[in-house]
C-alpha cells in the first residue's frame, strides 16, 4: 500500500512512523525540513509540493493545524489538487470546521476527486501505538476502501454519515473531553485545598462516578507527575471549542456548560500562550485556588 502524509508534527509524525513500521510505502510533506529529514531517514520518500505527493500516492493524508492550511494545501499553487487522480483518495484527518469540510469536500467532487473526512481521537500516546479512534464522514464505499490503511493507525474506526459528520463529532467530544478536564481540575485542586490526597482522590473518582479518560489518564500521567510536556497544545483545544461553540450558534441553541468550561479555557489560553500542552490549564486552575496537585 502507498500512502502520502502532509503535516508531520506531534499526530502526522507518528501515523507516519506507525505505517513505515507496518510497511506501508509513505510519501511526505512538512514545510518543517527537520521533520522531513527524520522521516526520509526512516525510510519515507520525500516529496517536493502537495501536488508532487498527490501525483504519486493513491492514498493522501493530511494532518494540519487548521481547516484554512488544509484549503491552502489543497488550492494553492502547487496544491493537492493539481496532483489529484479519479482514482486517489484524500482522508482529511484535521481536527476542522465541518461546514468548510463540506464545501471542500463538494468543490473536488466537482472536479471528480473523493475526500473523507477522518479525525481521530486518543492524543499521541495512541497515535504511538495504532490504537487512536477515527471518525469518518463521507461516503460508504469510500470509508470501505480507506478501512484497511486507517486500521493500521486506529483500533476504533466510525463511519458517522455523510461529508462533514466525522468533523462533527470530533468537535463535540473534545468539548466534552476539555470540560471533563477542567471540571476535574477544579474538584481536585478544591479537594487538596480541603487536606485530601490527590493520589487517593484519584483512586476513589476512577472506581466511581467521576470517572472520566482526564481523572484516569492525563491526571495520573500528566499533572500529578507534573509532566505537561507538549503532545495536544492549548492553541488546538481552544481551536477545538471555537467550532464546537460556533456550530451550537448556527443552530442557536444556548451550551450552558459548556461555555463556562471555554471561558477557563480561554482564560488559560490568554494567560499562558498556545504553545503549552493543553493540560496547563491545570496550573491556571491551581493559581486560583492557591494549592498544588502533586502525587
Ligand atoms: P502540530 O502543530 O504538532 O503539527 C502540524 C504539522 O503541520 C507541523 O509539522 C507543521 O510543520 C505542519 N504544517 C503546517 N502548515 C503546513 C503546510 N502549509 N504544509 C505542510 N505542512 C504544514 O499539530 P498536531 O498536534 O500534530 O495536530 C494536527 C491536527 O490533529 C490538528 O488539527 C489537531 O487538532 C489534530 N489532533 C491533534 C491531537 C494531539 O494530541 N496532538 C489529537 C487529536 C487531533
Amino acid at each position: 500500500m502507498r500512502a502520502g502524509i502532509i503535516g508531520l508534527g506531534n499526530m502526522g509524525g507518528r501515523m507516519a512512523k506507525r505505517l513505515l513500521e507496518q510497511g506501508v510505502e509513505v510519501g511526505i510533506f512538512d514545510l518543517n525540513k527537520d521533520f522531513v529529514r527524520s522521516f526520509v531517514e526512516l525510510g519515507a520518500e520525500e516529496a517536493e509540493s502537495p501536488a508532487d505527493l498527490a501525483s504519486k500516492f493513491q492514498y493522501i493524508i493530511t494532518v494540519l493545524p487548521n481547516v484554512f492550511i488544509v484549503k491552502e494545501t489543497l488550492t494553492g499553487s502547487e496544491g493537492l489538487m493539481k496532483g489529484l487522480k479519479p482514482e486517489s483518495l484524500l482522508i482529511e484527518m484535521t481536527t476542522s470546521i465541518p461546514s468548510v469540510t463540506k464545501e471542500l469536500s463538494g468543490m473536488l467532487r466537482k472536479e471528480g476527486f473523493r475526500m473523507i473526512d477522518a479525525p481521530v481521537s486518543g492524543g499521541v500516546k495512541k497515535a504511538e501505538d495504532g490504537t487512536l479512534s477515527i471518525m469518518v464522514g463521507g461516503e460508504e464505499r469510500d470509508f470501505d476502501e480507506a478501512k484497511p490503511l486507517l486500521s493500521l493507525i486506529g483500533q476504533n474506526i466510525f463511519h458517522v454519515g455523510e461529508s462533514g459528520a466525522g468533523h462533527t463529532i470530533k468537535a463535540l467530544n473534545n468539548m466534552i473531553s476539555a470540560t471533563t478536564l477542567a471540571a476535574t481540575g477544579e474538584a481536585m485542586a478544591l479537594g487538596v485545598k480541603l487536606g485530601l490526597d490527590p493520589n487517593k482522590m484519584l483512586d476513589v473518582i476512577n472506581s466511581s462516578t467521576g470517572r472520566s479518560f482526564s481523572s484516569d489518564f492525563k491526571f495520573p500521567s500528566q499533572v500529578l507527575t507534573r509532566n505537561f510536556e507538549v503532545g495536544f497544545t492549548l492553541d488546538l483545544m481552544v481551536k477545538d471549542l471555537k467550532i464546537a461553540m460556533s456550530m451550537a450558534e448556527e443552530e442557536k441553541v444556548p451550551m450552558f456548560i459548556s461555555s463556562a468550561s471555554f471561558q477557563l479555557w480561554k482564560h488559560a489560553w490568554s494567560q499562558g500562550g498556545g504553545n503549552q500542552d493543553h493540560t496547563a490549564i491545570i496550573k491556571y486552575i491551581e493559581e486560583m485556588f492557591g494549592v498544588e496537585i502533586k502525587g
